[in-house]
């Protein structure tokens, strides 16, 4: 076993581009994870080009994986990653794969990103809302919502720092006890809100760190943050903190900015359309982050 960890990663996989297990294992790889793939899907390319082909993952082809594994004896796991989740089916089938890796290791750590959605909207049906809720939020131990997720899981709409630490809060009670909103806009502005309750019943330690915004829209990004999250996390554990500013800033300095330059030296317009991160590219801001940006404590 690898000192670091042994990462189970459910996510999406596609042929072209860099979303889901795409922009996660890489990263993972490099901070020295062992990572095990599962690819809920497999498309052509991400679903934000204009058509998309390949196949869909059910719950019961990734309960034949596991019981492929368990019959091997190969459900040990530190970490468990999930990202987007298309149907409720598969939701209750990895629910199912989470109790069943903690019940050969009780320390799996659940890192959990509830994609549901962006900018007022859903991109999974809705129903799924009421599991992530339910269900999925109690196992996690690490949950990282973008600001819309964040409402959705609390109901709350959040319009100010104070909105964002509250959301947190709720969702501390719920379970996880680190909660990362990787952004929420005020204003205009890019905001990071963390958090975390290092025991059940006390005041979470929250930090915020403030983003310059790239005027442009990528994709895998999210995916991208949760895996780096995970990595440093697990470095870090009682810096939280740290840990955010780490993850940030490959995210800033590495990969949008040398996206950013990559698109505009090959003369595409950064607004038209959304930018597929140069990944592999940014191998050394990955693996050692000039952390240029810094949380704040509240
Ligand atoms: P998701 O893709 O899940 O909605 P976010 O939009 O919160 O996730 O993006 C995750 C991280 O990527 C943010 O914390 C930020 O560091 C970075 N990021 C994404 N888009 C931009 C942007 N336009 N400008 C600056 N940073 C960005
Ligand atoms: N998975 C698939 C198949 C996608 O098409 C996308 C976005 O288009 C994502 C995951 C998530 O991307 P992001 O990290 O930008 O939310
Ligand atoms: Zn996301």
């Amino acid at each position: 076993p690898s000192d670091t960890g042994r990462v189970l990663s459910i996510q999406s996989h596609t042929v072209q581009g860099y979303v889901g297990n795409k922009s996660a294992v890489f990263p993972l790889q490099l901070l020295g994870y062992d990572v095990d793939p599962i690819n809920s899907v497999q498309f052509s390319n991400h679903t934000g080009y204009p058509t998309f082909k390949g196949q869909v993952l059910n719950g019961q082809q990734l309960c034949d994986l596991i019981e492929g594994l368990e019959a091997n004896d190969l459900l040990f796991y530190t970490h468990v990653l999930t990202g987007y989740i298309g149907s409720v089916s598969f939701l209750d089938t990895i629910l199912e794969v989470i109790n069943k890796l903690r019940a050969v290791n009780p320390k799996l750590t659940y890192v959990c990103d509830p994609v549901m959605g962006d900018e007022g909207k859903l991109y999974v049906p809705e129903e799924l809302v009421h599991v992530y809720r339910e269900k999925v939020v109690p196992l996690a131990s690490m949950l990282t919502p973008n600001q819309f997720e964040a409402e959705k899981l609390t109901g709350l709409r959040i319009n100010s720092e104070e909105d964002g630490r509250e959301a947190c809060a709720i969702l501390h009670a719920a379970g996880p006890s680190k909660v990362v909103i990787t952004s929420i806009t005020i204003g205009g502005i890019l905001l990071l809100i963390g958090s975390h309750q290092k025991e059940k019943g006390l005041k979470p330690e929250q930090f915020k760190i403030l983003i310059h915004k790239i005027p442009a829209y990528f994709t895998g990004t999210g995916d991208l943050m949760t895996a780096l999250l995970l990595g440093w996390s697990n470095k870090y554990p009682d810096n939280l903190d740290k840990v955010a500013e780490l993850a940030v800033s490959t995210l800033q300095q590495a990969l949008l900015r040398r996206t950013l330059d990559d698109y505009k030296r090959a003369g595409y317009d950064p607004t038209s359309s959304s930018l597929e991160i140069r990944l592999i590219q940014s191998q050394e801001e990955i693996r050692n982050p000039n952390v240029e940006l810094k949380a704040e404590r509240y």
